[in-house]
This record gives C-alpha cells, structure tokens and sequence, in this order.
C-alpha cells in the first residue's frame, strides 16, 4: 500500500506520517516512512539543489525537471523496493506537490508536469491524505518553526492561499485516492481521522 500525505506548509504533515506509521507498525505491519523532494541518496541531494541556495537559480521548468528526477530516483531506489516487499510505504509529499508547488507558482504549468509525471514517472499513491489547513494558520506554524522556505517568503500567505485552493480542486479532481481531513482539529483527532481512512484500505 503506497500512501503520500500533502498539504500547505504547517499543515501537520509530518507529525501525522509518523503517527500513522507508529500506529500501523503498532498493527505489525512494515513500513516504510519517506519524504519528498528525498527519500533516496540521490533525491536528497537534487533536494539541496533545489530548496538550498538562491531561490532564482533555477528556471521554473528547469525546476519541474530536478523534481520529477529526484522522484525518479525516490521511485527507483526506496518506494518501489519497499512495496515489492509488501511493506507499507507512507510518503510524506509527492507528485501532488509537483503539481501545486511547480506547476501553480511559477506560471501554469501544470501541463509540463503532467506531461513528464506520465512519461518519467507513471505512478500514483493508492491514497493521498490531504491535510487541509487554513493558510493563515500553517503559515503561522510554518513561520514560528522557521522552515519558509526561502524562495517563497515573498509570497507569503497568498501562496498558501492558492496552493490551498489548488489542493481542494485536485482533491474533487481525484476522487478515487484523495482523502481530505480537516487539519484544524487536535493532533490526536487528526491523526484518528488518518487511520479511518487508511484502515479500510490496509487487506
Ligand atoms: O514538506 P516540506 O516542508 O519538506 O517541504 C519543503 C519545502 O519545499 C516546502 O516549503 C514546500 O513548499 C517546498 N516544496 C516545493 N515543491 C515540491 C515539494 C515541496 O516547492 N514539489
């Protein structure tokens, strides 16, 4: 079972993909808990590329291309492996971001994306949380913890705002993989709607 996690900066993402891998190990399943852009040697060091440095150093379709090679590699090397052997891979962001992030902030571009996901890449998670939040509010949590990136603190919650409205679209756009769980709730609260949705799933 292949499942990523999106949603906006400060959503809980990352708190609730380890909950969720707690729980099912807790369930004796094996799982495996990656992240994107990473989760193999190669993908970590395009992330660098991408998300360290002078955030114009990249054209935007030069960036749909670090991205879609770095999930190559991901693909290759950690999420295919991983589900060959039956474990449950939990991704914490994936060709959804591609979509939102490089496809929307930058111009549309969301064609080029697709284009290249169906060439290079080809596969989709059997289910994408989303994580809806309030922009305000995960950029409120985004900012207090420091992890803005760079390139997008100019664009501040109008960003957020977008990339959230682009989530929720994709969501409807998707209807057989996407979950949506209201992301405001309690971290526990959350983390009991993510594993509804995901147990049903599990045989
Ligand atoms: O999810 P995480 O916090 O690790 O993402 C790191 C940064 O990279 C975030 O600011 C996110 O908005 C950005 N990102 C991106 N394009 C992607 C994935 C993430 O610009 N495809």
């Amino acid at each position: 079972l292949f499942i990523s996690f999106e949603g906006i900066d400060g959503s809980g993402k990352s708190t609730q993909t380890k909950l969720l891998k707690d729980r099912l190990e807790a369930d004796g399943h094996q799982v495996v808990l990656t992240r994107e852009p990473g989760g193999s040697a190669g993908a970590e060091e395009i992330r660098a590329l991408v998300l360290q440095g002078d955030p114009d150093r990249w054209s935007a379709r030069t960036e749909i291309l670090l991205f879609t090679a770095a999930r190559r590699d991901h693909l290759e090397r950690t999420i295919l492996p991983a589900l060959e052997a039956g474990k449950i891979v939990i991704c914490d962001r994936f060709a959804d971001s591609t979509r939102m992030y490089q496809g929307l902030s930058r111009g549309d571009l969301r064609g080029a994306v697709d284009q290249l996901h169906s060439l290079m890449i080809g596969v989709e998670p059997d289910v994408t949380v989303l994580i809806d939040m309030d922009p305000g509010e995960g950029l409120s949590r985004a900012l207090s913890r420091n992890t803005v990136e760079e390139r997008f603190e100019d664009f501040g919650e109008s960003l957020q705002v977008a990339m959230r409205a682009g989530f929720l679209s994709l969501a409807a756009e998707f209807p057989d993989r996407f979950v949506t769980i209201n992301g405001a709730q309690s971290i526990d609260a959350v983390a009991a709607d993510v594993f509804a949705q995901v147990r049903p799933r599990l045989d």
